[in-house]
């Protein structure tokens, strides 16, 4: 009897300790199968750098957003097409990240915070959007949405009309790209969205269950939590994703590895 109980106690042992990876981890095997098959769909690759920083690679078209930590960060992909910048603080704009990459082929969209701080050299591939502006470029259209903080403690951090959020759009593909922000009402009345990357960390932009309830209005059909350290460490984002599949099953929410070994 006793040389049974031990292996079906280990065998349990072994499934509750897998059950918990199945929460916390991203890659656990059932939503392994559903994101890949997902992500087929979409005419682009994700590859996270660092917190809000990003290589797509979408078509022949390679993107970065917010380019920061050092040109030697970006050495594996191609050199960029398009550079999207956010916002002026050090985790969206590096002026020596930038001067490090070969943009020499590279249109850049910025707002005209971050633009008043880039050096002469970039002016003449620079498209400035405000707010509510968009351009076009290599057959994508960008097109710039207001990120600002709500909660009064927090207001000082990004004040509305200084930095850009995202959507880019082609081929009815649309992603947007929330930059710092909280669940703003341009955020939450966002449509069409096929993948949305939405931060939550504090104090700087919300709280998880602000972004899961922002993220339920607008019902992306994937969503990638990004940028989510704050001074506190990582934020739950596996209870970011409990709260978005509770309320709506069939968003995916796709959990990359933005922090290395953090
Ligand atoms: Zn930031």
């Amino acid at each position: 009897m006793k040389q049974i109980l031990i292996p079906i106690l280990a065998g349990i042992t072994l499934l509750s300790c897998k059950e918990k990876q199945a929460e916390t981890a991203t890659t656990a095997t059932p939503e392994e199968t559903t994101t890949t098959e997902t992500k087929k769909q979409l005419p682009f690759e994700v590859n996270p750098i660092s917190h809000a920083t990003m290589v797509l690679q979408w078509d022949d078209t390679t993107i970065y957003v917010d380019p920061v930590g050092g040109a030697e960060a970006f050495a594996k992909y191609p050199t960029p097409d398009l550079i999207l910048i956010t916002d002026i603080h050090g985790d969206h704009l590096n002026i020596e990240t930038l001067e490090g990459l070969d943009t020499s082929n590279a249109k850049i969209i910025a707002p005209k915070a971050v633009a008043d701080k880039m050096p002469e050299a970039f002016v003449p591939q620079l498209d400035v959007l405000n707010n509510g502006d968009s351009k076009e470029r290599f057959g994508f259209v960008v097109e710039a949405i207001p990120m600002y903080n709500l909660r009064e403690e927090a207001l000082k951090f990004h004040t509305k009309g200084r930095g850009n959020g995202y959507v880019i759009e082609k081929d009815d593909t649309r992603v947007y790209i929330s930059g710092d922000t909280e669940d703003i009402p341009e955020m939450r009345n966002l449509a069409d969205i096929d993948a949305a990357f939405v931060c939550m960390n504090l104090p700087y932009t919300m709280p998880v269950v602000s972004a899961a309830d922002a993220v339920l209005e607008f019902a992306p059909k994937m969503i990638y939590p990004y940028h989510y350290r704050g001074t506190e460490g990582l934020s739950d984002v596996a209870n970011f994703k409990t709260i978005v599949n509770k309320g709506n099953p069939a968003i995916e929410v796709v959990q990359l590895d933005w922090y290395g070994k953090e």
